[in-house]
This record gives C-alpha cells, structure tokens and sequence, in this order.
C-alpha cells in the first residue's frame, strides 16, 4: 500500500480527531479542527452527520487512527502487533509503546521536527545520528541510554532551529531528557510508558479488531 501524499489536516477530519500532521499548524487557531470541529472532509462534509460506529467499523477507524498519527503502513502496524503479543504484559500498551519507540517518533518528541513526517524525513536523509553514529532507518527502537541528536552539520537548518525553539516552550515528554552541555541532544531516561501516549487512543480496540 502506498503512502498517503494528500491533503493531511483531511485524515483528522476522516478521523474526527487531531492527529497532529503538520506541525506548528496544530498547535494555531488556524487548525481546520478549531476552526471548523470535526466536520467529515469534501465539499457536504458540513451535511454529513457522523455516524456513530460500533463494532468492527469503531475498531477499524482506531486502527486507521493510529496508523496515520505514527504514520506507518499496515504491513508494518501488523507486524507491530505481532511483536506486542508476544512480549510480556498488555498487547495494546505494548503495542502503543513500541510505535512510541520509533527513532522518528522520538526525534518528533525530542523537539528536533514539528511532526512525525518532518521527522521521518530529517532520519532518512541523514540527519540523526544514536550514540554518535548516524541512524537513517526511520522504524528504529530506541532503548534506555541511547543519546539521540541532530548531527553537527544539520543543527543550523532553520526547520530544525525553530522546531527545538518551539519544543522547548512546548515541553518535551519525561522519558526524553535534554543533554546537559550538548547541543540538540536527548537521552533516553527511561522507555515510554502508556501515560505518555495521547489518552485519545484506544488501543484496546485494536486488539479486538487483530484478535478476531
Ligand atoms: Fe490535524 Fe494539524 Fe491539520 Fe489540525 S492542523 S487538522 S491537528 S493536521
């Protein structure tokens, strides 16, 4: 399946929710969700009433959700799901925690991207380098310990600049702690926990969804 190229703020109306795809944008009024609420996207969407899903349809739609907020293709969320069943403890936490582990899904928290898309592109052009070797596989684990960091050569792209600026009046989540004295660096202080992946997600009913 391909990648999604389209219009982006059009999948949160899809979802009904903020998905947070394009950055600073998200955070502005100017955000079709604030603007408008969570009308469905075309040219009726504001005719349209949502209907309300049960079932195989509202986990379905979870799934989609999650999908495009960590922004992986289904191959690769199933195979996500396969690994959280087996691991120890509750498969939609574990599920949830591996996409949190993602090396783009950390660069995006650490504050070196606005949004996961950014970020994908900043690790597979080169950008970031995990305990000083350059990283460009964007569904890379992160672990306790590691250092992430925009590599020299990038720190003074204005993207990047005015990403790390905003992160910090932002704030960045516990498990990613700035690295004293280093420039654009973050440590891993501890794995993401479920309380520090949006409360809009229910994970459960993904699991309900792969388990029939
Ligand atoms: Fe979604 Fe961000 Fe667009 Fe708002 S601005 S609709 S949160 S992608």
């Amino acid at each position: 399946m391909a990648r999604y190229h389209g219009p982006v703020c059009r999948l949160c109306r899809r979802e009904g929710a903020k998905l947070f795809l394009k950055g600073d944008k998200c955070y502005k009024p100017s955000c079709p969700i604030e603007k408008r609420g969570t009308q469905p996207p075309g040219q009726h969407g504001a005719l349209a009433r949502r209907k309300a899903l049960v079932g195989y349809g509202q986990q379905l739609r979870e799934k989609q959700k999650v999908k495009r907020i960590y922004f992986v293709l289904e191959r690769q969320f199933r195979n996500y799901f396969e690994r959280a069943a087996r691991m120890k403890g509750v498969t939609g936490e574990n599920l949830l925690i591996l996409l949190e582990r993602r090396l783009d899904n950390a660069v995006y928290r650490a504050g070196f991207a606005t949004s996961r898309r950014q970020a994908r592109q900043l690790v597979v052009h080169g950008h970031i380098a995990v305990n000083g070797r350059k990283v460009d596989i964007p569904s890379f684990q992160v672990n306790v310990g590691d250092q992430i960091s925009v590599r020299e050569a990038s720190r003074r792209i204005p993207q990047v600049e005015a990403a790390w600026q905003t992160a910090a009046g932002r704030g960045r989540p516990s498990w990613l702690v700035p690295v004293e004295g280093e420039e654009m660096s973050v440590r891993v202080a501890r794995l993401p926990q479920r309380d520090d992946i949006d409360r809009q997600i229910n994970e459960q009913l993904i699991v309900e969804l792969y388990s029939k």
